[in-house]
Formats: C-alpha cells, structure tokens, sequence
C-alpha cells in the first residue's frame, strides 16, 4: 500500500478467529530478525483487521478502517493486532466529518477570534489582548482549538487558518486604537505555530499584513510555543530575527514546559517569556511551583527579557507574582477570553485590578 505498509486480503474466511490465526503467525516471523548483509536487523508490525461483515459497499471503505485498526494499534506501542469495531467506526466518522467541515469552515466565514486580556501588574491596567482562535461550528457551536487545530494541522490548513486571525487580529486592533486612544499601549499577541513558520514567508506575509491593516509593528507580539521553538531551533531563530527586524516583539510561550536550553534561551530575539499555567496555577499551594516561579523571572530579567504569567486565577495567585516582580499577568482572575464587545466595554470602563 505503501513503503511500510501491506494489505493482506483472506477470502473465505469462516470465522474472524480464523483471521486473527493469520495476524498471529504474521507476528511470530516478525519475531524472527531479518539479515541484511550480515547484520541482524529487528522489525515489528502494527496491524488491523476489519472483517466484511460490517457491511462495506466498497474495498476502499474496507482499507480505511483496517488503516484505523493499524494506527491504534500502532498508538497502543505494542505489537499486535486491533480489530476494527463499531465504536471505531462511529469515531472515524466523527473525525470524517469534522475534517470535511474543517476544509470548508474558512470559505464559510466561521472562524472567530477571542481576546483575552494581558494586564500590566504594576499599574493593573489592561496593556493588550491575546487573540485566540475559535470556530463557531454550524451543529457543535463554539468550539476551542484543541478540538481542531492538531486536524486543521494535519490537513495542511494552518498556514491559511494563520494568516486570517493575523488579518483580523491586526484589523480588530486598529478599530481599538481608533475607538480607544486613551488606552495606550495596547497591544494583541498572535499565536504562531511551527507549521506557519516552516511553511510559509511568515516575515512577508506579516510585514504586508502591517502595511495593510495600518498597524505600527510596536503594538503587536508575535507568540511561539517553547516546544514549537525546540523542534526546529535553527529555522525559529531565522524567522525570529526577520520578526524582530520588524521591530514585532516576540513572545515565548508555555515557558517551562518546553526544554529549551540556556543557550538559545541567551541568543534568541525575544522580548517575553510566558510561563506556562501549570506553574502559575499552583502558587501558594505548592512551593515547588513558587520556585519555579521565582527563578524563571529571575533568569528572565537577567536576560533582559520580561515576564508574563498565565493561568492567573486568584487574588493570591495575582499577590505573589506582584511581589516577585513580574510584569503581566493573564488568566480567568482577570478575564477569560472574550468576544469583540466585551473586550471594548472593559477598555472603555477603565477598570483596574
Ligand atoms: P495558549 O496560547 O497557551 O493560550 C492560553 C489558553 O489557556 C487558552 O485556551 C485560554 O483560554 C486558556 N486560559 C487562559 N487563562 C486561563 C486560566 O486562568 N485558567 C485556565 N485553566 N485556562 C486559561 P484556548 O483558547 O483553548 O487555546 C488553546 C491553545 O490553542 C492556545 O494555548 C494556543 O496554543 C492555541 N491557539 C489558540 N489560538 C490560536 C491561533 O490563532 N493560532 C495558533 N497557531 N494557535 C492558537
Ligand atoms: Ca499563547
Ligand atoms: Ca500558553
């Protein structure tokens, strides 16, 4: 079927034990190594069996879900056989029909941003809004990325997906500076992924998105995961340095989670460091935490960068990071994301925390 994978078609079967006889026999030679030029070499096999007794009008139906069969198995990390079933078939049509949905849902309009509120510690006011993606899905409603942004990824979607919250975010806030003049800065922060940077001219395409939306490049902030970073280092650095030619400041997110090393850490372009929820969520009830914590903004502003802590969710947790110094906080304490009114009621309420 492909490089590594093989279909076996067994006719006249009696029963499926007599099938998953065949898939136990294939396993066994697979425990015997194979020799090339002299070296013994160990293989194994995930595979899937689905049985035509599940009412299939066509050999491609049959393929797809003895393919879904051999990825969970191939998931589980054993080696083995997974019989395709009815509860694998309800969950590949789900997926089926989240990811045709998926394909249309740019061309439908029914991509939204959110705006979460970025509070400056020191004064406690809003200082900008991280923009956050949601799909408003025609049955299932408001949905959140984790839903669908592994898919859309897959699907080679996110370079277009990416390039619209970038559009609209960057319009949103020029409607804001125009409407909100006496909240100044304020700023909105993009989620970029890996695979925005890798396959397209993101430097080009933000560079004309400014000249378009007549955003100055200082309002705008530009986040990456720390994970996302440490998978292509070299290629991150490249694009984090067009960005900051810019003069775009430059975010990293879910610091702590990520495993980057001090020394990308000294060398890269980048103004933020965002520690990740996890740390922030345990402050006062775990001293681990409150370490961690700690040391990050001191190593952040040893590095001249500053600091943004999300996942702010109490009075306490907003006590301590003040009295460590750090810069911003984020998180359900504050706000949680919000719709485009929401946001300019509170910025025009000038509310303070
Ligand atoms: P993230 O960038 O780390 O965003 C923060 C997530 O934490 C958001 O979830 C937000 O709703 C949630 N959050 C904020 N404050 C709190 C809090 O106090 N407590 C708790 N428990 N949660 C809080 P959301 O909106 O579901 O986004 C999930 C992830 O999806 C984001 O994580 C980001 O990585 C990704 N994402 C969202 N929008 C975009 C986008 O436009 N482009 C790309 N590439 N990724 C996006
Ligand atoms: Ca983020
Ligand atoms: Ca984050």
């Amino acid at each position: 079927m492909e490089g590594d994978e093989f279909a076996f078609l067994l006719d006249n079967l009696k029963a499926v034990g007599n099938a998953m006889r065949v898939a136990d026999r294939l396993q066994q030679e697979f425990a015997t190594p194979f020799t090339v030029e002299g070296r013994e070499i160990f293989l194994t096999a995930s595979m899937g069996l689905t049985c035509c007794n599940m009412g299939y009008e066509s050999g491609e139906h049959l393929l797809r879900d003895a393919t879904t069969a051999m990825h969970q198995a191939k998931t589980s990390g054993r080696t083995g056989f997974v019989i395709f079933d009815k509860v694998m078939h309800e969950q590949a049509m789900a997926r089926l029909k989240l990811e045709a949905d998926l394909r249309q849902a740019l061309e439908r309009q029914e991509f939204r941003l959110q705006y979460q509120p970025i509070v400056a510690l020191k004064s406690g006011h809003v200082a900008g809004v991280e923009a956050l993606l949601r799909w408003e899905h025609p049955e299932y409603g408001l949905t959140r990325p984790d839903v669908f942004l592994e898919i859309a990824t897959e699907l080679g979607l996110m370079t277009k997906i990416g390039e619209w919250s970038f559009r609209e975010a960057c319009r949103q806030l020029t409607a804001w500076h125009a409407e909100f003049p006496q909240v100044r800065p304020l700023t909105v922060s993009v989620n970029v992924s890996l695979r925005h940077f890798a396959d397209a001219d993101v430097a080009a395409l933000v560079n004309d998105t400014l000249v378009a939306t007549g955003v100055d490049a200082s309002s705008l902030k530009i986040e990456i995961t720390e994970s996302d970073m440490m998978q292509n280092p070299e290629a991150v650095t490249e694009v984090l340095k067009q960005i900051e030619s810019l003069r775009i400041q430059t975010c990293l997110d879910d610091f702590g989670t990520g495993y980057s090393s001090l020394s990308y850490l000294h060398q890269l372009p980048i103004t933020f460091l965002k520690i990740d929820q996890s740390f922030v969520r345990r402050l006062g009830a775990d001293d681990d935490a409150l370490a961690i914590v700690k040391i990050i903004i001191v190593l952040a502003h040893q590095l001249g960068r500053q600091v943004i802590a999300e996942g702010v969710e109490t009075a306490e947790h907003l006590t301590i990071l003040r009295s460590l110094g750090c810069e911003y906080g984020q998180g359900y304490f504050f706000a949680k994301p919000l719709p485009v009114a929401e946001v300019s009621s509170l910025l025009a309420s000038g509310r303070r925390w």
